[in-house]
């Protein structure tokens, strides 16, 4: 049991070796980092730590792990799954380590530090000819180095992966202070087991990432963003099937948003507009690229429309004649979570399912929610083309948000529980952290989880990287329990 004394001895320590100014220790300095972005769970800490280096991040962890103190290291904080809330100990922030130390043209690749802004990261390869894909609604305030923790996807995971695809090599600290440079730009290395994938997405649980090697890609030359109605998923699924094997790799986004999705925006957005005269029950937004100048996006794309719409699949579609429009369809998209907060309290499931039993997800699952909870409003919106839905449910009208929350569980059993019957995945995208960890033993292989618990232990026997995060080890923090 630390003791107040034990807490400045070790803040003293901690200012010797970072300097004063970065060891955060008033209650206003560190109150941000003690919640995260839907402020649904709220924790605790004796300091946030602002390491400029991997050195010296490797030192304050050496220092913790002496003094056995937790450590959750932060990037943008924009996590959705409570996996940067700490309880009690140091958060470790990373947005000091922000070079981008290479970028090596020959090879295609970018080698940055942790802390490093996604946009920041997107920019700079534009800037020298390439494409760095990995596109969020956060890209402005997210780090690369959670993107990696959490193995973020977004909207071009269909054509170029999830984070986990897009790293060659990365530089991580240990539970004990020690440093791992793995920061290797090779295409092919067999040598021994595949360090860096433990780390991507293990959500800080097993150290901390301190910087990576991008893999960059070709500039698109060319671009066609494209919104069609439809009557149903279904539609929207034999929509996507067409389009995959017409255009196969120029096809980079497949999104599917109902109509309560589409009102919400036009409702709490006034530069919102309707696409289409007359309404329909799902839509697909979805765009097309090339690094040919001189593709042909826009003849390809009408005769898979006018084929699809013959077919019965659409009834209708429109092309972005402009950027200014092509941005206006993405509006839409984006500000589907960002709107859903006017409309009270939301549960939301990050989910995913194979492609080819997405459709029948969705409507049997909106049914079940429906028949459950009078006034339920469902919003299943997100990466069809990946079988990835934001499965998100907003309270009825009039609900006290309070009595809606105290439902999660029970809806969280509902909604995964025809997940798991469809073979998929209760975490897609956005991770475990606090707010999935008792699911995954509800619905993950039990000896996958022993290997887990085996793994995390074998590399941090103190449990102090993250602790109580993704799997419980030992003592760990009380169940996620949004509703009070
Ligand atoms: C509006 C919005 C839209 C989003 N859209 C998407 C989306 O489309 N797809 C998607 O995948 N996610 C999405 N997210 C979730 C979130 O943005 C991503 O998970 C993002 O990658 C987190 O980066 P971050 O720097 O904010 O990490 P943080 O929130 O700071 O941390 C997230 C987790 O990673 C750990 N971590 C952070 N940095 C490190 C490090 N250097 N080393 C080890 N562990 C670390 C933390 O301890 C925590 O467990 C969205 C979030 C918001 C708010």
């Amino acid at each position: 049991m630390n003791t107040p004394a034990h807490d400045a001895e070790f803040i003293a320590r901690l200012r010797a070796i970072l300097g004063a100014n970065h060891v955060l220790t008033e209650a206003q300095d560190i109150a941000p980092h003690l919640v995260e972005a839907r402020h649904l769970a709220r924790g605790s800490a004796i300091a946030v730590v602002r390491p400029g280096t991997t050195a010296e991040v490797a030192q304050v962890v050496k220092a913790c792990h002496a003094a056995h103190v937790p450590m959750v290291a932060h990037g943008g904080n924009t996590g959705l799954v409570g996996g940067g809330v700490p309880f009690g100990g140091v958060v470790i922030a990373l947005n000091r380590l922000k070079a981008i130390r290479d970028v090596d043209a020959g090879n295609s690749t970018m080698t940055v530090e942790a802390g490093v802004v996604l946009a920041d990261i997107q920019r700079t390869a534009v800037d020298a000819g390439f494409l760095y894909p990995v596109s969020l609604a956060s890209e402005g305030s997210c780090t690369i180095g959670g993107n990696i923790a959490t193995n973020a996807g977004g909207t071009a995971v269909l054509r170029y992966g999830n984070t986990r695809d897009l790293v060659l090599g990365l530089e991580a600290v240990l539970p004990d202070g020690s440093i791992w440079n793995g920061l290797s730009g090779l295409r092919k290395d067999n040598a021994g087991y595949d360090l860096k994938h433990l780390f991507i997405g293990s959500e800080g649980t097993l150290g901390i990432v301190t910087a990576a090697v991008l893999k960059l890609f070709p500039a698109p030359k060319s671009r066609l963003t494209a919104f069609a109605g439809a009557d149903g998923p279904r539609e929207i699924v034999a929509l996507f099937e067409r389009l995959r094997a017409a255009a196969g790799e120029m096809l980079t986004t497949f999104e599917i948003i109902p109509r309560f999705g589409l009102e919400l925006v036009l409702r709490h957005s006034p530069s919102a507009r309707d696409p289409f005269a007359s309404p329909f029950a799902s839509y697909a937004l979805l765009e097309l690229t090339s690094p040919n100048a001189e593709a042909p996006l826009e003849a390809l794309l009408l005769d898979i429309f006018e084929k699809a719409l013959e077919a019965g699949e659409i009834g209708d579609a429109t092309l972005a004649a402009s950027r200014a429009q092509g941005d206006a369809f993405w509006h839409i998209r984006e500000g589907l979570a960002e709107f859903q907060k006017h409309e009270g309290a939301s549960i939301k499931h990050d989910v995913s399912v194979p492609i080819s039993r997405v459709a029948d997800f969705l409507i049997e699952t909106i049914a079940l929610c429906e028949a459950e909870l009078t006034g339920i409003r469902p919003c299943a919106f997100g990466h069809i083309g990946d079988g990835n839905i934001h499965f998100n449910l907003t309270q009825p009208s009039g609900m006290e948000p309070q009595a809606f929350l105290a439902q999660w569980h029970h809806f969280n059993r509902i909604v995964h529980d025809q997940v798991a019957a469809r073979g998929g995945s209760v975490a897609a995208e956005h991770g475990v952290g606090l707010f999935k960890r008792d699911e995954l033993p509800h619905y993950k292989d039990p000896v996958a989880l022993q290997l887990m618990a085996t793994i995390k232990r074998a590399m941090d026997p103190q449990n102090l990287m993250n602790p109580g995060k993704v799997i419980a080890i030992g003592d760990d923090l009380p169940m996620f329990n949004p509703g009070g």
